[in-house]
């Protein structure tokens, strides 16, 4: 379909408003202002969302540090921070008992943190982006990234108004061209238009190990008083995961009654049935979690992927028209599981670059170097370098984990091996075959009794994210080969999509074309966007494109 579309242009173009592309615009507003030789640049920030915030989700544990140098008086300017941390403990859990750490290395000590919800921060941040002159446009989605002769030139938006077969239908309203300068993802973790740069640009990834990805399952909980405090801290290691897999749980208290709970599982198993969000609902039969939460209400759910394995899966920040920010660029401290300060920290180091090429009148991958060469005399780098080698550590399993924990700690992230190779997470899933073979078992899907009361089946929580899509629109989810889905990966896979996506958007059903057979069935409206499924999908034949800008989750107190 040959369709004519509106060339709007821009001098910067901020995919995303996370705390990397608010931290961006709101830096190169100061910079301007503090500068009488420059004249306020044309920006256009645009979002997925459909307001500032709405896909934002972390635990979160924020160190300010990063907050504290973009916006001094962030304090006086009403950050919604939760609560400081008070509390700090670590347990290991086994089915039934919680061995408390007798001590935090001070590396891992969350005081002088804040609890916050990275949602509502998100929302501040925005406002304080607007006050200082920049508009956000929420509900504006980038759909693909516009590469001409090897240089970034910015971003076609998503068209809206068709229908599932691509048909245009009456409000059909043809997404826009925009052309900037430098086009600066911040586009969180595995966005679809990063995903297109690092695939099309080699330059970007010539250096840098695969990316290693969590999936983080997380609920916010209104808990009777006196349980939790607000301010308190818990993360734990062991139960529900078995020792050769990879990840942890936390409890943070946002106020003394409400509580935010999660678990984050690692997409490198070798289990085909891995499910992080069976995952989570098994985290909170413990004692120590139940505890806690029981006879309270849940309030919000949310899920998304974190990448994990830091310094050594960085891409090259910048191009030709191009710079990479915040998660975007796989900015984020593995060993503390916190990327909020980084993601801003790299969006001041982005707009400071923004304002030597508009000096220069240049955005060539000459001047953008100096991005990289920000973050490489920066904090930031050293926190990262100092935690390169915590992912690939637990290799082994958790024991020899925690054994080249401990060690990087004392040695400042130096350890047995150095950059140690990994493959892509999907490469970790065996075959229900390979399984037997290595396990001497067939793999077990988990499972508790969902009452929707304590333990919530999928379609409960998603129905607690807040999410909507129109259901009459093209699939976001773009399987290429469907009959890998329904013959060889039910054959060989047991297919691990109905178990690892964490909305319930892929469900095995019978196929009335081939008695005796399933087939997949998508519904993707109930997708949260996690991004889960393009990272560990064992064929690689799911694509996540972007739907609709305004859809998806709408996170409140996430
Ligand atoms: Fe996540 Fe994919 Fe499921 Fe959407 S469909 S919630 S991106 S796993």
């Amino acid at each position: 379909m040959d369709i004519e579309r509106e060339v709007l242009e821009t001098d910067i173009l901020i995919v995303g408003a996370g705390p990397a592309g608010l931290a961006t615009a709101y830096q190169i507003a100061r910079l301007v202002e503090a500068d009488d030789s420059l004249e306020m640049p044309e920006i256009l920030l645009i979002d997925k969302g459909s307001y500032v915030g709405a896909h934002a989700l972390s635990g979160a544990v924020m160190d300010p540090r990063g907050i504290a140098e973009l916006i001094p008086d962030y304090t006086e300017k009403g950050a919604p921070l939760e609560a400081e941390v008070a509390a700090d403990a670590m347990y290991f859990l086994n089915s039934k008992g919680a061995i408390k750490f007798p001590f935090l290395p001070s590396a891992l000590n969350n005081h002088g943190n804040y609890v916050v919800s990275l949602n509502k921060f998100s929302g501040w941040m925005g406002e304080q982006v607007e006050a200082a002159g920049i508009d956000v446009y929420a509900g504006m989605a980038g759909y693909e990234l516009l590469v001409e002769e090897g240089r970034v030139t910015g971003v076609q938006t998503v068209d809206m108004g068709l229908d599932k077969k691509g048909q245009p239908k009456s409000n059909f309203e043809p997404g826009s061209i925009i052309k900037a300068k430098v086009t600066i993802l911040c586009e969180g973790v595995h966005g679809s238009l990063t995903r297109h740069a690092l695939e099309n640009i080699p330059q970007l990834t010539e250096d840098c190990l695969p990316q290693a990805y969590l999936t983080g399952v997380k609920e916010v909980w209104d808990i009777p008083e006196g349980r939790f405090k607000a301010g308190q801290v818990v993360h734990t290691i062991g139960f529900p995961q078995h020792s050769d897999e990879y990840g942890g749980g936390w409890i943070y208290g946002m106020t003394d009654t409400m509580v935010s709970v999660g678990f984050a599982v690692g997409l490198n198993a070798a289990n085909p049935t891995n499910d992080p969000h069976m995952k989570f609902q098994r985290y909170k039969t413990h004692p120590l979690v139940k505890k806690i939460l029981e006879g309270g209400q849940m309030l919000h759910y949310g899920a998304k992927t974190i990448p994990d394995n830091g310094y050594y899966s960085m891409p090259r920040l910048y191009h030709d028209g191009l710079m990479l920010c915040g998660d975007s660029a796989g900015m984020l401290n593995p060993q503390k599981l916190k990327g909020i300060h980084l993601a801003i920290k790299s969006g001041m180091m982005a707009a400071e670059t923004v304002i030597d090429a508009l000096k220069k009148g240049d955005f060539g991958a000459e001047t953008l170097k100096g991005y990289q060469d920000r973050f490489d005399n920066s904090w930031a780098r050293d926190e990262l370098y100092r935690t390169r080698n915590f992912h690939a550590g637990f290799k082994g399993g958790l024991v020899a984990g925690l054994f080249h924990g401990a060690l990087q700690l004392y040695l400042g992230g130096r350890s047995l091996f150095e950059c140690r190779r990994n493959k892509p997470d999907h490469e970790y899933m065996m075959t229900i075959d390979d399984y037997r073979r290595a396990y001497g078992k067939s793999p077990e899907k988990e499972s508790v009794k969902f009452d929707n009361e304590y333990l919530f089946d999928k379609l409960t929580d998603v129905y607690k994210s807040g999410t909507t899509h129109e259901e009459d629109e093209p699939s976001h989810l773009v399987i290429s080969d469907l009959d890998i889905c329904n013959d060889r990966c039910t054959e060989e896979y047991g297919n691990p999509c109905q178990h690892f996506c964490p909305a319930h958007v892929y469900e095995m059903v019978e196929d009335s074309d081939r008695p005796g057979k399933l087939k997949l069935e998508l519904t993707p409206s109930n997708c949260v966007h996690c991004k889960t499924c393009d990272i560990v999908d064992p064929y690689q034949v799911i694509r996540w494109v972007t739907p609709q800008g305004g859809e998806g989750p709408n996170y409140t107190n996430l």
